[in-house]
């Protein structure tokens, strides 16, 4: 055996589960096709679960490292309604220095990483890399929403109606200590401080050739306060969805990060659900068992998707996001407890947030 873990793919996942499985004793080896520092479009916000499973990976968030935000606003033009976080602190980063820290905290781990490798065949027991048959004892697959490895365990994955994600960045102080969620005619334009004096600015449609400079005419309130603000980054674009694994394990295959599922982009939960599975898979691992990793990851997600999918009804009929976006300037407790049910301060899973989620469920319905 060369390895006990081999992983395939160096995004925030393969990474976060590296160092997560390393910090168990075990050995682990990381391949990923791409050269570090890895971009990629992202709404580059931690929730307070994100930032509290990295400090469980060593990675401690400050002010020095990162944009810290204090709780979430939604806003539509007519309603408007913000909620702070009560535990845990949340930053945004650009991803490329996310990607940085823990590169150099897997580093530090003791991972060997081979990057700007790909792999030619995989095997039960072994991976052709380079011209050389790597032999390991479990497979991670890391490797993102299209995963070569989630195919070659032969899982299948569900489908969800795909959106498009496009972000891009502006020097300009943030004007606010909350992630602002401005909701217009099934698009979404986030807000996320990733700076003292930089802001990322997210746009989410299911429209792929809408652009932010477009949208954003939607949004006189954020086109005004971005009229004199310099762009610092190229516009990227990703497509975003609501879609997973059938399931996140296959005899030695275990899945994680986007290639064992995805909320769509404008949750901001993606990393949280990432570093949490890593965190959870390492421990599965140390067991001698992954169908311990099978049930964790599903309470992991658990409340991501029902939140996600509340979130894309509010997208795809005005009644009912004008419907929420009254109640949840209205009811500011409710909108204050779905935030702590989605910042995981009321942890996922719990009898007490499947209550508040579908308590907000039936009203919008209604
Ligand atoms: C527009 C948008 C906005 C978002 N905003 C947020 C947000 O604000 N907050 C949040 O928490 N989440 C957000 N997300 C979700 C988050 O970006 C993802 O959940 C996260 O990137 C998942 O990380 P990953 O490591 O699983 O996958 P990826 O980041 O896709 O990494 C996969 C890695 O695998 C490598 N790879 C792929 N195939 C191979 C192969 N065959 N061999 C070797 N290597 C391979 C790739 O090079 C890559 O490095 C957003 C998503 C989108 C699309």
């Amino acid at each position: 055996m060369d390895t006990d873990v081999l992983i395939v793919g160096g995004g925030p996942a393969g990474l976060a589960a590296a160092i997560a499985i390393r910090q168990k004793g075990l050995g682990v080896t990381l391949i990923d096709s791409r050269t570090p520092p890895i971009d990629k479009a992202c709404g580059e916000g931690l929730l307070p679960e994100a930032t509290s499973a990295l400090r469980d990976l060593g990675i401690e968030l400050d002010r020095a490292s990162a944009a810290p935000f204090a709780g979430i606003r939604f806003s539509d033009g007519n309603f408007s309604a913000a909620a702070r976080f009560s535990r845990g602190m949340a930053f945004g980063l650009r991803r490329t220095a996310l990607h940085r820290l823990l590169v150099d905290r897997a580093s530090e781990a003791g991972v060997p990483v081979l990057w700007g490798t790909r792999i030619s065949a995989l095997h039960s027991a072994g991976a052709w890399v380079n011209g050389r048959l790597i032999r390991y004892r479990w497979l991670i697959g890391a490797d993102g929403r299209h995963s070569a490895v989630r195919r070659f365990a032969k899982i299948g994955s569900t489908r969800g109606r795909s959106r498009f994600g496009f972000r891009r960045h502006y020097a300009v102080a943030p004007w606010t200590d909350l992630v602002e969620v401005h909701w217009g005619q099934r698009c979404q334009v986030v807000l996320t401080p990733t700076g003292e004096r930089e802001i990322c600015v997210s746009l989410f449609t299911a429209d792929a050739h809408r652009r932010l400079d477009r949208a954003l005419s939607q949004f006189p309130g954020i086109a005004r306060r971005l009229c004199d603000a310099r762009p610092v980054s190229a516009e990227a674009g990703a497509v975003t969805s609501l879609a997973g694994a059938r399931a996140v394990t296959r005899g030695n295959v275990a899945l994680v990060g986007d290639a064992s599922c995805t909320v769509d982009g404008v949750a901001g939960q993606g990393l949280s659900l990432a570093f949490r599975q890593a965190l959870a898979l390492a421990d599965a691992l140390a067991r001698g068992n992954l169908a311990l990793y099978q049930s964790a990851h599903q309470r992991i997600v658990r409340t991501a998707t029902r939140m996600t999918r509340l979130l894309l009804l509010m997208n795809s009929s005005a009644t009912i996001r004008r419907k929420a976006l009254r109640l949840f300037a209205t009811r500011p407790a409710l909108f204050a407890k779905m935030i702590a049910v989605h910042a995981g301060e009321t942890p996922s899973g719990s009898l007490r947030a499947a209550g508040i989620l579908s308590l907000g469920w039936r009203v919008l319905c209604a």
